[in-house]
């Protein structure tokens, strides 16, 4: 990625945006001037500039976080589960009556729930969602008439609220190691490679129609036969050699266990074996790693999906980030099953689980950036674009200008410097959101805090939601 100052003069600037702070891959500069073109790329960015005519930012601009893992749906399950159904309830317990939710899913009611969900992300700081999506056929377990039904959906939503996407469409064959056949609460999930690899083609020009990328998510080493995921990987490849591959991996012990009385081998270490894991994939959640693992796996280049709201949710663990940096390990976060939509908050929870382990303060501060926040942001940045497979990387000539802007005028942030408003941002869960404006590849998607369809989106969404309860 390339910082420049200066402007290629022969395309047409069309928006631009000066901030008297800004966050760049390299740091704080002040008075950055912005400049992008109809596409929404960065032309130029360039510190210690005049803001000329250009409009002026209410705070400091940070880039746009990429969230790395959603499933949407989920959002809709929020506050559901919160009770004790078993002696020992976990993340086995969770699936049970997700599913049951999952089966009440219609192509309408998805789309609305996304569609709000892409809203209040765009309102929470995240600017590009990577949608890992599982749920393919109708009620019945049966393809629509339309194959792509529900995957058109989601793209559908994610235009609706000019939110970013990289869509992965999800493998899913098996519901455990070893060929077990799908439960029938997994009818809805199955597809054979060839089926997904027409999917995908299906798919490829729509995605592309909106800027998307398109992807392809083998679930996880249990739902994915050995040969179905090397077909997969070789089919995805022969479509885009670059398309991103995402898969959940060592996120539970009982899948660890699982997985080593069928093969003698760990997940990761399995599938590094297996696979031609590198910069294209993403390994979400990765929890239960070896230290050889966390070497072998962060050598590779490929990005740790990490979802540190849901983890916790769920009981997963804590991923050692010490030892994931200490490797070069690149990192970005996913909110997952939604039970909390707000990119600072995932970097709250990050650190926090980290310091409560570790028992010290300031633990993902890095050695060129001391501010844990800005160290945090830029790195989530990172690696949440490598994920995504877009160019989404920070505010540098090139990269898509998606920025949010921050409110200095905030009671949180007042009077406080710039990085140390991030800080506040981040650390201080305000009952407010101190976040003013957001732009998608240039175009302003939330202003003084509320993006435009908010009410519309959010009375669609209560209807869906009562809708698929109500189904029950
Ligand atoms: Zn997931």
């Amino acid at each position: 990625m390339s910082l420049s100052n200066v402007t290629d003069s022969s395309t047409p600037i069309a928006g631009r945006l000066f901030a008297a702070d800004a966050l760049l891959p390299t740091g704080w500069a002040r008075n950055v001037l912005l400049q992008w073109d109809a596409t929404g790329r960065l032309l130029s960015v360039a510190p210690d500039a005049a803001p000329g005519d250009a409009p002026q930012a209410r705070g400091p601009v940070v880039p746009g976080m990429p969230n790395l893992h959603s499933h949407a749906f989920q959002r809709a399950f929020v506050g559901l589960t919160e009770y004790r159904g078993e002696s020992q309830d976990s993340f086995w317990s969770w699936r049970n009556l997700m599913y049951r939710f999952a089966a009440r899913i219609t192509p309408e009611s998805l789309e609305a729930i996304a569609t709000w969900l892409y809203i209040e992300m765009l309102e929470a700081g995240y600017t590009s969602v990577c949608e890992f999506h599982y749920v393919h056929h109708d009620q019945d377990g049966r393809p629509y008439a339309d194959d792509a039904t529900l995957s058109l959906a989601l793209l559908r939503a994610a235009h609706n609220a000019g939110m970013g996407i990289t869509l992965l469409p999800v493998l899913y064959q098996t519901s455990g190691f070893g060929a077990k056949p799908p439960r029938a609460d997994q009818a809805r999930f199955i597809r054979s490679t060839d089926n997904m690899l027409s999917l995908l083609e299906r798919l490829a020009p729509a995605t592309r129609a909106q800027g998307g990328v398109l992807g392809l998510a083998p679930h996880s080493l249990r739902a994915v036969p050995p040969d179905s995921l090397a077909a997969a990987v070789q089919g995805l490849t022969a479509l885009n050699p670059q398309a991103p591959i995402h898969i959940h991996i060592a996120e539970q012990t009982q899948e660890v266990e699982d997985c080593i009385a069928w093969s003698g081998q760990r997940p990761v270490q399995w599938l590094l074996e297996h696979a031609p894991v590198d910069e294209r994939w993403c390994l979400v959640h990765a929890t239960h790693m070896t230290p050889q693992e966390y070497l072998d796996a962060a050598r590779t280049g490929a990005v740790a999906g990490i979802c540190p709201t849901t983890e916790a949710n769920l009981g997963d663990g804590i991923f050692d980030m010490p030892l994931w940096l200490q490797h070069g390990g690149r990192w970005g976060v996913g909110s997952d099953s939604h039970a909390c939509v707000n990119a600072a908050e995932e970097l709250l929870m990050l650190e926090y689980g980290q310091r409560l382990s570790l028992r010290q303060r300031n633990v993902l501060a890095s050695p060129g950036q001391a501010e844990v926040a800005t160290a945090m942001t830029l790195q989530a940045v990172q690696g949440g674009a490598q994920a995504s497979g877009r160019a989404i990387g920070g505010l540098a000539v090139g990269q898509q200008a998606d920025l949010v802007a921050l409110d200095a005028q905030h009671v949180a942030l007042a009077g406080l410097p710039a990085h140390s408003m991030l800080s506040s941002h981040v650390f201080g869960s305000h009952r407010t959101s101190a976040i003013d404006s957001l732009w998608v590849a240039g175009v302003q998607r939330v202003s003084e805090g509320r993006h435009a369809l908010h009410d519309t989106g959010a009375q669609a969404f209560l209807a869906a939601r009562s809708a698929t309860i109500a189904a029950d």
